[in-house]
């Protein structure tokens, strides 16, 4: 059912007839919509040549754009997700070094995926590069597959990225529709709906489709990411170079940032977690999450969320007895910083603390050690703990002798 519903969502054209959509799902959603701008292929054309004769001359020299090869067109979408190019390019070019390819990802532990994506978050991402590269040895022989079924089938690859290998490295006529395509689809023909909702969703698809162009598949699907990412941007879009301005509805208009329509999110909860640093003789206890959910398979500061009526410092205490069964108290707080994740955000209150007793053992962790703060670089921890390390890292002769 979940493949199902991953598959009916891929921009996918038929491959028979190169010039027209000829089976799918979206194909369906544009023959069911028929606005003027779909109706009108003169402007689709005009508007399709100006966007590709501004990629050919203008297109960013990216690292993976030097070769068609999956693998590292795979890497870099999925380390684009939700990451901005220029964040993404030094892990890029360190990940491709010590991973050169499928093989060699998928032959290496799971912790040191995880060391090399350190810093970049969603570690789900990560989990699943791994995961895949070790289907994609066992069940296609070290290749990665170039059909869509395939792919989809594939750990943390879904429909957008389904789309975007198989056309830049293939050459298969599949549409990417991202945040960046529904913004220029969206402002191109000042579409009223909200994007988000199932109709507009619906529309935008029909629209992406309609405007594709099959015989170049992968510049065309780079040519709209690479206009939203670096001109139709989400605030102060460059409408005076944008090559598409004469197609464009919201330009017309005057107000592109109005679209795409969006419903107002509700607010973001906020949590405050309290983690302990477990000393013992002169060494750190840390502990490591279970591989499934938020942040799996990371390391970190025993510690969890504030529940009502407890201090700080008694969350922190009760988070170290349930996680590890250790029992300590709280000497002195460290300090606290804040982090923001996709859904929520969270103040992490950190607390040297003494330990008491209790053998240390996995009750809601994956593994444990106790370690010398020098060697707190080795282990891959989640973002919001790079400024505690650093600190701790900057402060080692004066750590409190506890
Ligand atoms: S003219 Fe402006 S709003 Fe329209 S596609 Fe170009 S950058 Fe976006």
């Amino acid at each position: 059912m979940r493949k199902q519903q991953r598959r009916s969502a891929c921009a996918r054209l038929g491959r028979a007839e190169a010039g027209r959509p000829e089976q799918g799902i979206v194909r369906d959603a544009a023959a069911q919509w028929q606005p003027a701008v779909a109706a009108d292929e003169e402007w689709l054309q005009r508007c399709r040549a100006a966007l590709l004769a501004w990629f050919d001359a203008s297109a960013r020299v990216l690292p993976w754009r030097e070769d068609r090869d999956p693998y590292r067109i795979w890497i870099s979408e999925i380390m684009l997700q939700q990451t901005q190019v220029r964040q993404v390019l030094p892990y890029y070019e360190r990940f491709l070094a010590r991973f050169p390819d499928v093989a060699a990802l998928a032959a290496a532990p799971l912790d040191a995926v995880l060391k090399a994506w350190e810093g970049m978050g969603y570690y789900a991402r990560a989990r699943n590069l791994h995961r895949a590269a070790g289907e994609i040895v066992t069940r296609y022989g070290g290749r990665f597959p170039g059909e869509a079924e395939a792919v989809l089938g594939l750990p943390g690859i879904g429909s957008y990225t389904a789309a975007a290998i198989l056309s830049i490295a293939f050459g298969l006529p599949e549409v990417v529709v991202d945040g960046n395509v529904v913004r220029v689809i969206t402002r191109l023909t000042a579409m009223a709906e909200e994007a988000r909702a199932a109709a507009g969703r619906k529309k935008i698809e029909a629209m992406a489709v309609a405007f594709f162009d099959p015989g170049r598949p992968g510049d065309f699907n780079e040519a709209m990411m690479e206009l939203g990412a670096v001109i139709c941007t989400p605030r102060s879009p460059s409408c005076d170079v944008c090559p598409v301005a004469g197609c464009c509805a919201a330009f017309r208009e005057g107000a592109p940032e109005r679209y795409p329509v969006k419903s107002p999110r509700r607010a973001r909860p906020h949590h405050q977690i309290a983690a302990a640093l477990i000393w013992r003789e002169g060494r750190l206890l840390i502990a490591r999450r279970p591989e499934k959910g938020l942040l799996g398979g990371l390391w970190e500061f025993p510690g969890g969320k504030q529940e009502s009526g407890e201090s700080l410092e008694q969350t922190a205490v009760r988070e170290a007895a349930e996680e590890l069964g250790v029992e300590i108290e709280v000497a002195e707080k460290y300090m606290s910083v804040d982090h923001a994740y996709t859904h929520f955000s969270i103040t992490l209150h950190l607390f040297h603390c003494r330990y008491l007793g209790g053998s240390p053992s996995c009750r809601a962790c994956s593994d444990w050690r106790w370690i010398a703060p020098e060697q707190l670089r080795e282990y891959a921890f989640p973002r919001a703990n790079g400024r505690v390390i650093d600190a701790l890292l900057q402060e080692k002769n004066v750590l409190p002798k506890i």
